[in-house]
């Protein structure tokens, strides 16, 4: 199941930011693939090469990941791709990365390009290559996977999804990875295909395999930040796994990247993407040890890892409704990181409370939360959803229970479909005994008109949460 799987970038607790995952595919089980992609690592250090071979006829083809390099409007792919087959060229058509012929014809089937990993990070969209130390890196599969256009002018009018394209008769692309270097962690190493979006690494770097997961991390994390996760990451699984039964994501894999002790800063970004949690952090203030970013670091982790249960088992559906799962994996997360540590836990939780309030106020002000991704605001399913699963925990708590069986009924309700709609998600608080009024309000938030400082007071009044409203967010007037 990969539909609605999460992407996070998070910078500092609570911080975030995601976005939808183009992840929908036509016709997916068809028995031809579309295209193919074989990856192989060249004799120099650092150089590989894509062959791609294409199954139809058309002049253009597109990439189905064409996200832009944080911080710019340009496309990535140029800076380290070179095509190396005569007549073709890589080139930017709208919103899309494509390949076209140079004499307007069809592009031949079949097409070699060389390539540096890239390993700067994207808008809204997966890093192409993490860096992991000693010369070892890990490749994300899917920035390789095309589809074919009819026409450049197709695809100038194309938005950023490209499902409008007509239809096309093969099956889901397939990469593949040949080569001694390369492993997956599970399947035999140097040669694999894959289907499903997933990091690969080449290089020497060793996985340290546990019963519930295993590591990679990069050699130049800071010691003490690396010893604190390879720790507990099993012990948050652990707990989830207690109170959730067993997630279906085979046995994770934690892939650590060290961006350097950049001045200044403390950054965590990262993301769940199958059964792989990835992570890149950076920031000089990591260097020494500190015990509350070291709880920032537990709750990123444990975060992700909830989203093997929220999204992997059961995903949220449309694009908008992304609260119920991202905000139940920041309370999993935040009861985790009070069971591993009793001491700094509950304060780390009432800080991020706090901020989840001013978060969710931001995104709803100016319209429902079901609107928030059009709006740019996608922090607000993070915010908003906190507080709605705090809520959703009172009534639990009331009804005997707690949030982590008003989850485990929610999944086991929902397995079959995979989806647990935000709808779903309030008619079960209301079915365990949740306050009306309180639902009421969480669906004017979530799909009607938004809301105000008032909203969200009285939505926690009528719950019996207490509010996480700090002094300077009283209101005006
Ligand atoms: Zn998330």
């Amino acid at each position: 199941m990969t539909r609605g799987l999460a992407f996070v970038a998070m910078l500092m607790a609570g911080a975030a930011a995601a976005a939808p995952n183009p992840t929908e595919r036509a016709k997916p089980g068809s028995p031809e693939p579309v295209m193919r992609a074989e990856i192989r690592d060249m004799p120099q250090a650092g150089i590989y090469r894509v062959g791609m071979t294409l199954s139809e006829d058309a002049p253009v083809w597109i990439f189905l990941r064409s996200g832009l390099a944080r911080g710019s409007d340009a496309s990535w792919r140029p800076e380290g791709w070179t095509v190396l087959t005569p007549g073709v060229e890589l080139t930017r058509i709208g919103h899309h990365d494509a390949l076209i012929a140079k004499d307007g014809g069809d592009l031949p089937r079949n097409i070699v390009i060389q390539f540096r990993p890239y390993t700067g990070l994207l808008e809204a969209d997966y890093q192409p290559a993490m860096d992991l130390g000693d010369g070892s890196v890990a490749i994300f599969s899917d920035h390789f996977t095309m589809r074919p256009a009819p026409s450049i002018a197709a695809v100038q009018q194309l938005g950023q999804d490209w499902t409008p394209l007509p239809d096309y008769e093969g099956g889901h692309p397939v990469v593949s990875f040949r080569g001694d270097g390369f492993f997956d962690g599970s399947d035999y190493p140097g040669r694999f295909s894959l289907e499903e979006a997933s990091y690969v690494i080449h290089g020497d770097i060793v996985p340290t395999v546990g019963p519930y997961m295993s590591t990679i991390i990069d050699a130049e994390l800071p010691t003490w930040l690396g010893t604190q996760i390879e720790a507990e990451t099993p012990q948050v699984l652990d707990f989830y796994a207690e109170r959730l039964g067993p997630h279906e994501s085979g046995t994770p894999e934690l892939l650590i990247s060290w961006n350097g002790p950049t001045p200044g800063t403390s950054s965590l970004g990262g993301s769940v993407i199958g059964d792989q949690i990835v992570m890149q952090i950076e920031g000089d203030m990591l260097v020494e040890e500190s015990r509350g970013l070291g709880a920032n670091a537990r709750q990123f982790i444990a975060h992700e890892s909830a989203h093997f249960w929220l999204g992997n088992l059961v995903d949220y559906g449309r694009p908008g409704d992304a609260w119920s799962t991202e905000g139940g994996a920041d309370l999993m997360a935040l009861r985790a990181g009070e069971a591993i540590d009793p001491e700094v836990g509950p304060r780390f939780a009432a800080a991020v409370k706090q901020q989840a309030w001013g978060s969710c106020l931001q995104g709803i002000e100016g319209g429902p939360l079901a609107t928030a991704p059009e709006r740019g605001l996608h922090s607000s399913f993070y915010g908003c959803g906190l507080l709605f699963s705090l809520v959703a925990e009172k009534a639990a708590q009331e009804a005997g229970g707690d949030f982590f069986t008003f989850w485990s009924d929610l999944i086991e309700a929902n397995r079959e479909g995979g989806t647990v709609s935000a709808e779903e998600w309030i008619a079960h608080y209301e079915a365990i005994g949740g306050s009306a009024a309180a639902a009421a309000f969480m669906r004017t938030i979530a799909f009607d008109r938004g809301g105000d400082f008032n909203t969200l007071s009285a939505l926690l009044a009528y719950a019996g949460v207490s509010s996480p409203a700090g002094p300077r967010a009283a209101p005006s007037s």
